[in-house]
């Protein structure tokens, strides 16, 4: 509105502005044309004298509204006014005006003036006309009228039918916004009336409902894994509590105890760990933690790791072996976090250990140009063809674990530390022959 409103504005501006112009333009120029007609008559007609020229401008049909002509000789003396009652007051500068500055036009409280010099027989007379232009002004002041109604009608009927066309192309909108209104994180299911599917309403109302789509889908895995991190703390602890509550209720042997102390403890320490293993899925998650990244030797990092899990399972055979020159330094360093890397090899290597009846596993290290890769080959219980994609995600077990222990968390943090050096890893797996797990992770970094 505002803009249309400023460009009808400067059109009907421009419109009264060029009027008012040419009307003054026009009025001045008949104003002149009758001075210099009348002076005529009065100079060079002999015959016509002063008093003459009074009655015959006075019967003159064509005399402008309230015209006055004063005609001065070199004196400045008045030799002549149409009027013999005059109402302007020529003053003497105006009279000087004309003499040094040649014809002038200015105006006298509403008359509009002109006057020049007039010579005859060589003597300078000087003309002054005066006449108000109310035919002209009435003209104007009806324009002015015209124009300010059709601005006032332009802008009213500008105003309705702009709300009516606003609120008709905003209405599937605001039916989004009341259908988008009632979605809370209870009723996530719910969509968005997608219309008639072509015009950008329907495009954003599609678009909502993709959003809806993956919140609710974020939102569901955001409860499941809440429900199994509560499930995998509270089993271990029911666990605890329930032996701990037997063994109170009669006196027991020696050995007894010790047995009940070993189990749990062994909950307590799959407890550490199933704890440590969520927070560090969630911190590796997060964009807020940062974990300390630098060149580390890889093949002191599968020590350490072996070292480590032998301490927690003795009975676990872990072999290493070297495929390829790692004569150069910088052949098995990597960019990373030690401790992140570290916790990828054991997790490989115990799983290895757990789900294989010989407990034993091989580590074979193999360079490839500026990338070495590291397969961690058991000769276990394998994993389903269907389930190996799973086995990734937080919380999934294989459907052929039978006894082992285990949280399902282990392979989701190994992807996710893999992912957050922006190396991956790989799996070939066939189920009673064993799993082979890949780690690719390139060597060079400046
Ligand atoms: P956890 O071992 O605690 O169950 P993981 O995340 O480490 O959890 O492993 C997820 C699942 O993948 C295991 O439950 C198991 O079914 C399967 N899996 C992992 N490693 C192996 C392996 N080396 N051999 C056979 N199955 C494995």
């Amino acid at each position: 509105m505002v803009i249309v409103a400023l460009i009808l504005f400067s059109a009907e501006f421009a419109i009264y502005t060029f009027s008012e112009l040419k009307w003054k333009m026009s009025f001045h120029y008949r104003l002149e044309n009758k001075a210099l007609a009348v002076t005529r008559l009065l100079l060079e007609v002999e015959e016509v004298d002063a008093n003459i020229l009074r009655l015959i401008e006075k019967n003159n049909l064509a005399t402008l509204p309230f015209e006055e002509i004063h005609i001065f000789d070199t004196n400045n003396q008045e030799i002549f006014s149409s009027k013999d009652s005059a109402c302007l007051v020529i003053a003497p500068c105006v009279i000087a005006n004309i003499k040094t500055s040649g014809e002038y036009a200015f105006r006298q409280g509403e008359y509009t003036m002109v006057g020049f010099p007039y010579i005859e027989n060589e003597k300078q007379f000087i003309v002054v006309a005066g006449a108000i232009d109310v035919y002209g002004m009435r003209k104007l002041s009806n324009l002015r009228n015209i124009l300010i109604i059709v601005f006032v009608i332009s802008m009213i009927i500008l105003f309705l039918s702009g709300r009516i066309y606003a609120t008709r192309a905003l209405r599937p909108i605001l039916k989004v916004i009341e259908e988008v209104g009632v979605i809370t994180e209870s009723t996530l299911h719910l969509r968005v009336n997608e219309g008639n599917g072509r015009d950008e309403v329907a495009r954003l109302a599609k678009t909502f409902n993709e959003m809806l789509a993956r919140l609710e889908n974020a939102f569901n895995v955001q409860q499941t894994f809440i429900a199994n991190a509560s499930h995998e703390i509270r089993t271990p602890l029911s666990h605890i509590s329930g032996q701990l509550e037997v063994s109170l209720l009669n006196e027991r042997s020696t050995e007894e105890y010790v047995r009940i102390i070993q189990s749990v403890l062994d909950d307590i320490i799959s407890l550490g760990s199933t704890a440590n293993r969520l927070l560090l899925l969630t911190m590796t998650d997060s964009d807020s933690f940062h974990f300390p990244m630098e060149n580390i030797r890889i093949d002191d990092q599968l020590w350490d790791a072996k070292a480590e899990l032998q301490k927690l399972h003795p009975d676990c055979k872990i072999l290493i072996y070297f495929e390829g020159n790692f004569e150069r330094e910088d052949s098995l360093t990597t960019f990373g976090n030690d401790q992140l890397l570290r916790i990828v090899f054991m997790n490989l290597m115990e799983n290895g250990c757990k789900y294989s009846q010989d407990h034993q596993i091989q580590v074979i290290i193999e360079q490839l140009d500026s990338m070495i890769q590291i397969h961690f080959k058991d000769n276990g219980i394998g994993i389903p063809k269907e389930e190996q994609e799973l086995v990734f995600e937080p919380f999934y077990r294989a459907k052929n674990v039978d006894k082992q222990q285990g949280s399902g968390l282990g392979l989701s943090l190994v992807k996710r530390i893999m992912t957050l050096h922006g190396q991956t890893i790989s799996l070939v797996s066939e189920p009673g022959k064993g799993s082979e797990f890949t780690l690719y992770l390139s060597t060079y970094h400046s």
